[in-house]
């Protein structure tokens, strides 16, 4: 498995750095953002280290899309929100500040700009709330 242990998103996976964790697979997890730009946003990524979409594998990409859809149907049915935005950068220029590939999923609420990046960490027991109140719709979800 390929693991980049200066990455913080390797060291996630690895459970050396806490998260606050959504859902796992075999080839993918999700955990709330630490600076979140929504209420509920949710980042989604292949457990193996992949700089960009022009390095992952089309199997770790399914994993991390299988999740990333299932998630969002959490989302929807747990926030409501009036859309749900699904956000992926490749390279600092595409606003990418994290070198490990990841999926944002971002409720979005009307009349509101689309960002990637939250200007405050979000409220750590918020953070624990949602992530196990996603957990618990996940499950009813195929
Ligand atoms: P990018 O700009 O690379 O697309 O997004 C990276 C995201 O990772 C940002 O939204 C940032 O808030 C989030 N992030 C950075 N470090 C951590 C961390 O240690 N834990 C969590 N949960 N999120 C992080
Ligand atoms: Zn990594």
């Amino acid at each position: 498995m390929v693991q980049d242990n200066n990455c913080i998103f390797c060291r996630i996976v690895s459970g050396d750095s806490p998260c606050h964790k959504v859902f796992e697979s075999p080839g993918a997890l999700a955990f709330m953002d630490i600076y979140p730009a929504a209420d509920g946003h949710v980042l989604v990524l292949p457990r193996q280290h992949f700089e960009h979409i022009f390095e992952i594998t089309d199997e770790d990409m399914r994993a991390v899309a299988a999740a990333a859809r299932r998630i969002a149907c959490a989302q929807q049915r747990l926030l409501h929100p009036d859309g749900l935005s699904v956000v992926q950068a490749n390279g600092a220029a595409a606003g990418q500040t994290i070198m490990h590939y990841h999926v944002h999923l971002l409720p979005r609420v009307s009349g509101q700009k689309l960002r990637l990046h939250g200007p405050r960490p979000g409220d750590p027991e918020r953070l624990a709330a949602l992530a196990e109140q996603l957990a618990d719709q996940l499950r009813a979800i195929p």
